[in-house]
């Protein structure tokens, strides 16, 4: 049995039927029967949360629990979220859980990556001495990501250039690409001047970091909804009203980048998971209008992915909403709909 949808199809705004069949979308009505199961609405490819790191039991814990970890996508998928990229993971995916029917579809880059030379790091990291090695081995073992601390915070040193730059080239040689943590200044530039394919969070970005992502087609994820919650619990000390002035930063070069023509996405790093209807929200407030800032969440996040989205022959994630989420974002939160790997989740 193949299953029948009609609705407004985004992004492109269309109504129109689709059906479904196995895990594949078609356009023309199949010769089998079909179920409809939504008939009106605004239909995406579901939700996407590209910087998320399910796994911890518990926030700061720095333990991969796979428990966890499946509790954890399993609130990304009933909150309508159809794939989820893991730029830095403390353990591998379990076996069989990849693969599994009622999961999202996910892309992980690995470990975090340090460079033993930087002057910060965590106990979650995964510190070496040669990066280079390191990264592409992180992305021949994982789906083509890599994911590399390009600093730890604002106060630290980065790593610097010619590094990040010799990383690049051999990751990008190997049909790889990378995600860089970035939360200087210095650290943002190092990264966008080496070439790195998505630049995370990028505290007090450089306003030059802007053009040099546009012209280089790398995407900016800054994550956003983290920072919000933690915003009020910086006091203001020295280093509270440089994180302060980072952060204004980074809302800043949002807008800015999206008007550069860079590829903004949508990540919510760490708990609560299934969050990141939130994300959009924190794009709109940030200047993003609210017609673009679903894509960062939905389809410009799965083109970004290589996960094709409503189109003929595309992959059968769908999501419907009564509203309109480019005119009231709120309505992400309320899928009426979540249809994940072909079958019906809600
Ligand atoms: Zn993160």
């Amino acid at each position: 049995m193949a299953l029948h949808l009609r609705g407004t199809l985004l992004p492109d705004g269309t109504a129109r039927d689709l059906w479904i069949l196995g895990d594949r979308i078609a356009f023309d009505r199949p010769s089998i029967e079909a179920d409809t199961v939504a008939d009106g609405g605004f239909l995406l490819p579901g939700l996407v949360d590209v910087h998320t790191h399910p796994g911890s039991p518990s926030e700061g814990e720095p333990a991969f629990d796979p428990d966890a970890f499946a509790d954890q996508i399993a609130a990304h998928r009933d909150a309508g979220t159809t794939a989820l990229r893991f730029p830095g993971l403390l353990g591998e995916i379990p076996e069989g859980l990849r693969a599994a029917p009622d999961v999202p579809r996910m892309i992980t880059a690995g470990r975090w990556l340090a460079w033993a030379g930087l002057s910060k790091n965590a106990d979650f990291h995964t510190v070496t001495d040669d990066l280079v090695a390191a990264a592409v081995a992180e992305t021949k073992a994982h789906d083509g990501w890599c994911k590399l601390m390009g600093d730890w915070d604002f106060e630290a040193d980065p790593v610097p250039y010619d590094i990040l730059r010799a990383v690049t080239d051999a990751v990008h040689a190997v049909g790889g690409r990378v995600a860089a943590h970035c939360q200087s200044a210095q650290g943002v530039l190092n990264a966008a001047r080496a070439g790195v394919d998505s630049i995370e969070h990028g505290m007090g970005m450089p306003e030059e970091c802007v053009g040099l992502m546009a012209a280089q087609g790398a995407a900016y994820v800054p994550t956003l909804t983290p920072f919000a919650r933690r915003a009020p619990q910086i006091i203001d000390t020295p280093r509270g009203r440089l994180w302060h002035e980072g952060h204004r930063i980074m809302i800043r070069r949002v807008r800015e980048a999206h008007d550069a023509g860079v590829t903004v996405l949508a990540g919510t790093d760490s708990a609560p998971f299934g969050n990141v209807a939130t994300e959009v929200e924190h794009l709109v407030a940030a200047g993003l209008p609210a017609d673009v800032a679903v894509g960062p969440a939905s389809w410009a996040a799965r083109d970004f992915l290589g996960l094709p989205g409503l189109v003929e022959g595309g992959l059968a994630d769908v999501t419907v909403y009564d509203a309109d989420p480019r005119v009231e974002p709120g309505v992400l939160r309320h899928p009426r709909r979540i249809i994940l790997r072909g079958r019906v989740v809600r």
